[in-house]
């Protein structure tokens, strides 16, 4: 169809790839919807804030959430939608030079797999359609974040904006309890267990560092 390509026209265009370290993006791979890929960056930007993707039509569909995603149904969270970013986006950890789109560090905080659970009068809807018309149910297999998660069009045109909520989902709810959201200085990547700080000074960086340590990883785990 020729989607991707098109959908990924405003990402290529806000960059420069002979300066930035960033993916330029090749053709995204349809992957079967039951086992779509979500990512969650940690990006120390002009504004610290968290970038959520979800992998749809071939792309990673993309929220900026300030305060990252909370796991109190309570609170929600603002998810500003940004640019469609490409698939091989989801292992970019590093940092964006001074003077280029988005400069400064960026970490993988959390990555897995999620369920689209949307549906409408007990019917499943297609992540397409359901992104469509702004309303998301999902559940996420991270490794930080599990269970059912929703965003919520609650703006629409230039402010368009988005809410970010988890859904009460009585296990995970009674068993885990709700801490504070921890200092970003704290957070680890999960890919190489590095914070902003050491990625920014480049330790443990190597050719490839993330896709290399998140195999390992992944294979040590499952
Ligand atoms: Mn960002």
């Amino acid at each position: 169809m020729g989607h991707d390509s098109d959908a990924l026209t405003k990402y290529r265009r806000k960059r420069d790839f002979r300066r930035t370290p960033e993916p330029s993006g090749g053709r995204g791979k349809q992957r079967n919807a039951a086992s779509a890929r979500f990512v969650v960056q940690l990006h120390d930007a002009s504004t610290l804030h968290f970038d959520f993707r979800l992998e749809a039509e071939g792309v990673l569909k993309s929220w900026a959430v300030r305060k990252g995603p909370s796991a109190d149904p309570s609170d929600k969270r603002l998810a500003m939608p940004t640019e469609d970013h490409p698939l091989d986006y989801r292992d970019f950890e590093g940092v964006v030079p001074p003077g280029q789109y988005g400069s400064g560090t960026v970490i993988v905080w959390d990555q897995g797999t999620y369920t689209n659970m949307s549906e409408h009068d007990g019917e499943p809807v297609p992540v397409t359609e359901a992104l469509a018309e702004g309303h998301m149910s999902f559940a996420l297999h991270g490794k930080k974040l599990h269970g059912a998660y929703a965003l919520t069009r609650f703006r629409e045109g230039e402010d368009e904006a988005w809410l970010l909520v988890k859904r009460a989902d009585r296990r995970r709810h009674s068993r885990r309890g709700h801490r504070p959201d921890p200092a970003p200085s704290r957070l680890r990547s999960v890919l190489t267990g590095r914070t902003l700080k050491q990625v920014a000074a480049g330790e443990g960086s190597r050719d490839r560092p993330t896709r290399r340590a998140g195999r390992r990883r992944q294979a040590g785990r499952r």
